[in-house]
């Protein structure tokens, strides 16, 4: 099935381009030789209209050559001279009349249509593919905006066919979003309706779509049971104004002057302390600016909460553009099921928090949103190769887990569950006064986290300090009739809380499932063993800390014989503990088992003595 020559997914878009593949282990971008995974959409011409660079190179040198540097050329694909002329503006290259009202870019002498501009990144593409690929590509599913017309899809169509492409589908962006999460894909398929809320740089989409459900079969057009019920949007809104807005703080509140230079400077600082605020509660923004009376030195520190508030009223935009959307579908907010994040811009957890509100759903991040379009473009050719089958998922290949104390693995979801599925397990902590707790999501069928596969990990941070063992924490997961796995956990005394989502089934095989699954039954017995060893010596630590604790403040309150007793006990479970930790081959589980019970049996009358002597002190 691998040999078949794969339809690859191509997101043709106005700033940068990419192109995936899906196989069996699911949707991945393909990097270019040099290891970029997006292309930007610029293409330079020499005078004889040959391309004289393409992508970052041409983007890099775009400011020595202005008037034969084409950006943005999507922006004029399918369009006439007449509309084109509105963008005309924004563009820095001239745009005249060709035949039948067509828009065409002068270059020299030259004049190119913007399929050929186009037709240009898709050959870049295509020659990505090839090299990553090992062999020839021919075919394509491409993406374009749910707006665009038939003229426009047309295009785009010709664009492909210049560059030695088929297009086998024209599909639209947020439907590919959608089925990048594995949305409408195979039998599962079941009636939805879903926002696709699209932040980029310096524009925004809003699309709802319905998937109409499964009647027989399965389909080989995965993207035709995706109706667009309504779209809305706004041309110039995007995290480039979110930068603009942090510049005119920092104009508003120093004396700087900058010049073109400075003023770019800025926007890159800007950026930046946008961009790390999306992970931290703060920023430096730190630099030095060019003005006309020598360099100004700028170092401020922005927080999220004042970053929320320079962003609010552009999300607020984006949202009457949801509201009209939602109103032109005839849906209202309780009746969108998903909501599927697509641009850079909606890493923001300002945009995160407030979509979600408005949609009343958690929005979908799990897969990287520059590069969800292309990856679901990807899943819709493999769709149609007949590749789709490998991409069901109504069971759950492998168990999912988290690591617990010595890295043994506690399974929450077994494998062959049906989804939807459902579990949640309490943890607690291992160290006294741990206020972090890190949540290691792992799949496979061993007993061990080295042996399993790690989906990501994260941490629960704001734990108040407590001692071992006393603060509750609830993880829950859940994984949804699409197949995304959503964590999330709850320290109960604290509130503290945490979530994620991760797509398990992206980036596994069949053949890693198999190995998985037969190395599970080859190390059955060993696994357990571990397994059993590992949380005996955790359990026994914390019972040899808590005797060694009391023994030591009650003092001579404890019976000699008896406290001679439980030290013999202590130290012989004391040596079990060493002796595992060093090798837990080394020590027969069910002795160091018997060991500890002991240990359990004798000091009960301790926890007794102990508790009277704390309701003493409470008196
Ligand atoms: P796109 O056109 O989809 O690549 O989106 C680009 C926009 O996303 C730019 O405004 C970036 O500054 C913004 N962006 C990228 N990464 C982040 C991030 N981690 N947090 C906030 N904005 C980001």
């Amino acid at each position: 099935m691998a040999e078949a020559e794969p339809i690859v997914g191509i997101d043709l878009g106005t700033t940068n381009s990419l192109v995936a593949v899906c196989d069996e282990a699911g949707p991945r971008v393909i990097a270019s030789p040099n290891g970029e995974r997006m292309l930007p959409s610029v293409v330079r011409f020499g005078s004889d209209g040959r391309v004289e660079a393409i992508g970052a190179a041409a983007r890099r040198e775009a400011e020595t050559h202005p008037y034969n540097t084409i950006a943005s050329i999507k922006r004029l694909m399918g369009r006439g001279v007449d509309d084109a002329r509105d963008d005309a503006a924004f563009l820095g290259y001239e745009i005249v009349e060709g035949p039948n009202k067509t828009a065409r870019v002068r270059i020299g002498e030259q004049l190119v249509s913007p399929q050929e501009v186009s037709a240009a990144i898709l050959r870049e593409l295509k020659h990505w593919a090839e090299t990553a690929l090992g062999h020839a590509v021919r075919d394509a599913v491409i993406t374009v905006p749910a707006y665009f017309d038939d003229a426009q899809r047309q295009a785009t169509r010709d664009a492909a066919r210049l560059a030695g492409l088929e297009a086998k589908r024209i599909v639209n962006e947020p439907t590919a979003a959608a089925l990048a999460y594995g949305i409408g894909v195979g039998e599962a398929r079941k009636a939805q309706t879903i926002a696709v809320y699209d932040l980029g740089g310096g524009t925004f989409d809003i699309s709802i779509l319905k998937l109409i459900p499964a009647s027989e079969g399965t389909a080989d057009d995965a993207a035709h049971f995706f109706q667009v019920l309504a779209t809305a949007g706004d041309t110039h809104l995007g995290g480039d104004d979110v930068d603009a807005a942090i510049v005119r703080l920092l104009l508003d509140e120093t004396e700087v002057a900058p010049t073109a230079t400075g003023r770019q400077q800025l926007r890159v600082l800007a950026e930046r302390a946008k961009v790390a605020l999306s992970d931290a509660e703060q920023a430096t923004i730190v630099g030095e600016i060019e003005q006309e009376t020598g360099v100004h030195r700028v170092e401020r520190v922005l927080t999220r909460k004042e970053l929320d508030a320079l962003a609010l009223p552009l999300v607020e935009r984006s949202e009457l553009c949801c509201k009209r959307a939602m109103r032109d579908a005839k849906v209202t907010p309780e009746q969108i099921d998903r909501v599927v994040l697509v641009g850079g811009a909606t890493r923001m957890p300002l945009v995160r928090q407030r979509v979600g509100a408005l949609f009343q759903a958690t929005p979908y991040t799990a897969l990287n949103p520059d590069e969800v379009v292309a990856l679901g473009a990807a899943v819709q050719g493999a769709v149609l190769s007949g590749q789709g089958d490998a991409l069901l998922l109504d069971v759950l290949p492998l168990s999912l887990g988290m690591e617990t104390v010595g890295g043994a693995v506690a399974k929450l979801i077994l494998r062959n569950s049906t989804v939807p599925a459902r579990a949640t397990e309490m943890f607690s902590t291992s160290v006294d006064g741990q206020t972090a707790i890190k949540i290691n999501v792992v799949q496979g069928e061993r007993e061990m986290v080295e042996d399993c596969r790690s989906l990501g990990e994260f941490t629960l941070r704001g734990i108040p300090p407590m001692p071992a063992g006393i603060p509750q924490l609830e993880v829950e997961f859940l994984v949804d009739a699409n197949g995304v796995l959503n964590v999330s956990a709850i320290e109960r005394r604290s509130g503290a809380r945490v979530a994620a989502q991760i797509v398990p089934n992206h980036g596994l095989s069949r053949e890693e499932v198999e190995r998985m699954e037969r190395e599970a039954l080859a190390h059955a017995r060993d696994d357990m063993t571990r397994h059993r060893v590992v949380d005996l010596i955790a359990n026994s630590k914390l019972d040899l800390k808590w005797i060694g604790d009391r023994l030591r403040k009650l003092g001579a309150e404890v019976d000699p014989s008896y406290r001679a007793e439980l030290e013999r006990l202590c130290g012989a479970l004391d040596a079990q503990v060493e002796a595992a930790s060093r090798d837990w081959r080394s020590i027969d589980a069910d002795a160091f088992h018997k060991t500890k019970e002991a240990l359990d049996k004798a000091s009960v009358r301790l926890h007794e003595q102990s508790i009277v002597r704390t309701l003493r002190e409470d008196d």
